[in-house]
């Protein structure tokens, strides 16, 4: 799979699987752009590591619920690099409640961070996609947006949105060259599944059929290839990497 030249934005690429997304498009050819909100020391040692394979790398800090934040990414990337050829909506949170227990501000900060900055990106990437006709666009959807699971409403709404997003943006922009795909990842090991204790771990294990948990570099094989030119012809698709596990 061969980006050379292509320009990626990816959004909390500062840590877990955006990170590792970053540095697999990088290796790939691409140039990236790493956008994050909280640690700028990690942005830049991710732009840093980009930069010693020999690609340019920009740091583009904001928060990815906020238009202005995004209008400000987008355009300094395009600026930047004259064009933006792949957005990976990675960013994502999640504030696990019983519904009967959540809160307004749950609900909203975990909508507005996961679905709306979708929104948003996708939307601003798309004045520069449309004109060159040809963009991809791969967002972080969850199994949990397919199956439903408790103590994550609010988490499994914004998830199933993005699928319900994704599928209809496919439709729009198509004749424009562009593909627009969702990755439905199970349990992936990073900072946000760490909290879970080791029986939980060990109960999840036992769901999926081949029988461990997977690694952020999973899931950004998959975005490599749904980037490629290879997947020109795969759009509106949503693509599990759970290792089996919503098959069941
Ligand atoms: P993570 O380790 O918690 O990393 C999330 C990244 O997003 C961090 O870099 C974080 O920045 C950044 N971020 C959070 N809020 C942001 C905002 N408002 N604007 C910009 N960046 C923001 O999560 P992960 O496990 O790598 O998950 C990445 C994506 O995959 C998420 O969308 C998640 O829902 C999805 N996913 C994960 C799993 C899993 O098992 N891990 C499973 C299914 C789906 P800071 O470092 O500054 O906080």
């Amino acid at each position: 799979m061969d980006l050379t030249n292509k320009v990626a934005i990816v959004t909390g690429s500062g840590r877990g699987i955006g990170k590792t997304i970053a540095l697999k498009l990088a290796g790939a050819g691409a140039n990236i752009v790493i956008n994050d909100i909280g640690d700028p020391a990690s942005a830049e040692s991710v732009a840093e590591e980009i930069r010693a394979m020999k690609r340019e790398s920009l740091v583009a800090l904001g928060d990815v619920s906020s238009s202005a934040d995004v209008t400000k990414l987008v355009e300094t990337a395009a600026a930047t690099f004259g064009k933006v050829d792949i957005l990976v909506n990675n960013a994502g949170i999640t504030r696990d409640r019983l519904l009967i227990r959540m809160t307004d501000e749950d609900w909203d900060k975990v909508i507005a961070i996961n679905l709306r900055s979708v929104f948003l990106c996708t939307r601003a990437v798309l004045k520069y996609m449309t004109r060159q006709r040809w963009g991809r666009i791969i967002s972080m959807a969850s199994v949990v947006g397919i199956a439903g699971n408790a103590g994550q409403a609010n988490y499994a709404a914004s998830k199933a949105g993005i699928i319900g997003f994704t599928k209809s943006i496919a439709k729009e922009v198509g004749s424009r060259g562009i593909t627009v795909n969702a990755i439905a990842p199970g349990f992936i090991e990073t900072q946000m599944t760490q909290s879970l204790d080791e029986a939980w771990k060990e109960e999840i294990r036992k769901r999926i059929p081949l029988g461990f948990l997977g690694a952020p570099q999973d899931v950004a094989e998959a975005v490599a290839f749904l980037a490629s030119e290879e997947a020109r012809y795969i759009t509106g698709h949503v693509l599990n990497v759970d290792g089996g596990m919503t098959g069941l």
